[in-house]
């Protein structure tokens, strides 16, 4: 049987980073276990690239403690490892009058999360900032940046490696139990046994949490997010980041314009509820993954609150038209014709028995192993915020140790 001080299941961006952390930072051998034959390849492979400021979230929460920590670590692990990224600034731009109060609150959380030089743009402010953009007001938040977080997750790779931990792609962890002073980890490539567990497990993680003998507290229920790219002739029309005011009421930020790393102009994603977890098509479908989401009571207690939001997401994935008028919004100029199909990522998002899509993250302890439940936006910013948590609250501990 293949041992190690620390078994990580996962190798997307948190996976990695918490690997590194004992690798690198408390010398522990240690292994990763991943299903696919790659890293990366879900939801850090898959997203805005966006380096969040921390702007959004509820002051005292773990994502805005573990944003703000991880933002700046994570500028500064791009700096060391030559890896492209840019502290661009955003707006977020209030197209209606109505969108005033929610605005404001942001400004609010931005400040009480300590974000410092935002600045309240009326529209000729915004003007300056985002020619393209329209709206009644806005606010720009300097903080915010761009990053690749594939290479991110090469570097994380590369530092575990050279720090003597190993990589096992092709290889999915199944059952796990706890014996005394150890975990055992069944994988396809054979059992291995560690001192401690660490699940990164993304769309997987309430499953692996359960076969190892947890009761998580919530279900994961994936929301696929598409995007466009603008054809080179419209790149113009967006300088940085362009964001809307999301709904309060959802975890999502809502579509917004996002320039990438090597100059493309992304439009999206919007948060479509889908029928399988790493379905990459507007029609995948997966029986088992519908029935997790349907046998879930908290299902039927959130669908009745999201009844209106969500089928106009889906009337929008369907229609090219519709997506391009919410965008229109933000940058009036775009046309439809000015839009390509890009990819699309699937978002792991917790909801909870009483069908709240749980905001913060959430992380579970067993036996010998910490399980990471919920981990969506920011969670590639916080990534090295949320290893060094994990890494902290491991401390000594070992198997056995509650
Ligand atoms: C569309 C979209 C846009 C986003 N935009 C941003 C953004 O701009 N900025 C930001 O900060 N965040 C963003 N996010 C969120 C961010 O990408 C995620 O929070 C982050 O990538 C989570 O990383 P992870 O390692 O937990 O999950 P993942 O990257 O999904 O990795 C989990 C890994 O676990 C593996 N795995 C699962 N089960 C097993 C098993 N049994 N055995 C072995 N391996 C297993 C999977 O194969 C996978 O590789 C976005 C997410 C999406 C989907």
């Amino acid at each position: 049987m293949g041992g190690a001080d620390v078994v990580v299941i996962g190798a997307g961006i948190v996976g990695l980073a918490t690997a590194r952390a004992f690798a690198v930072e408390r010398r522990a051998k240690v292994l990763v276990l991943e299903t696919e034959r790659g890293i990366a390849e879900h939801q850090t492979g898959r997203n805005s690239g966006v380096v969040h400021s921390g702007l959004y979230y509820r002051p005292g929460s773990d994502k805005a403690a573990l944003c703000a920590a991880g933002r700046e670590a994570l500028f500064a692990y791009a700096a060391e490892h030559g890896i492209a990224h840019e502290r661009c600034g955003k707006v977020v731009v209030a197209v209606e009058e109505r969108e005033l109060p929610a605005l404001e609150e942001l400004e609010r959380r931005g400040r009480a999360n300590g974000l410092s030089g935002l600045e309240r743009l009326d529209r000729t402010d915004l003007a300056r900032h985002e020619p393209g953009a329209a709206g009644t007001a806005g606010l720009y938040v300097p903080q915010t940046g761009i990053v690749d977080y594939r290479a991110v997750a090469r570097a994380l790779h590369d530092d575990l490696i050279a720090a003597g931990g190993q990589v096992w792609l092709d290889a999915r962890a199944g059952r796990i139990r706890a014996a005394p002073g150890r975990v055992v980890i069944e994988t396809s490539r054979g059992a291995v046994a560690a001192q401690l567990l660490i699940a990164c497990a993304g769309l997987e993680s309430d499953r692996v949490a359960r076969r190892a003998g947890l009761a998580p507290s919530v279900r994961i229920v994936p929301f696929r997010g598409d995007y466009f790219r603008l054809a080179p002739s419209a790149r113009a029309l967006v300088r940085h980041l362009v964001y809307p005011v999301p709904d309060p009421e959802l975890p999502f930020l809502g579509v917004h314009f996002t320039r990438r790393v090597d100059g493309e102009v992304e439009a999206g994603p919007n948060a479509v509820l889908a029928w399988k977890r790493a379905g990459y098509s507007r029609f995948s479908f997966s029986a088992r993954d519908a029935a997790a989401t349907l046998g879930y009571p908290g299902f039927w207690r959130m669908a009745p609150r999201y009844a209106r939001v969500g089928w106009a997401e889906y009337r929008r994935a369907f229609s090219r038209r519709r997506f391009v008028a919410e965008l229109r919004r933000l940058v009036p100029a775009v046309g439809e014709a000015d839009l390509v199909r890009a990819g699309c990522g699937v978002r792991a998002q917790a909801l909870d028995r009483a069908g709240r899509l749980v905001d913060d993250f959430v992380f579970a302890e067993g036996e010998g192993m910490i399980h990471v439940l919920n981990a969506p936006s920011p969670a590639a910013t916080a990534a090295l915020a949320i290893a060094a948590r994990i890494a902290a609250r491991a401390g000594h501990r070992r198997a056995g140790e509650a």
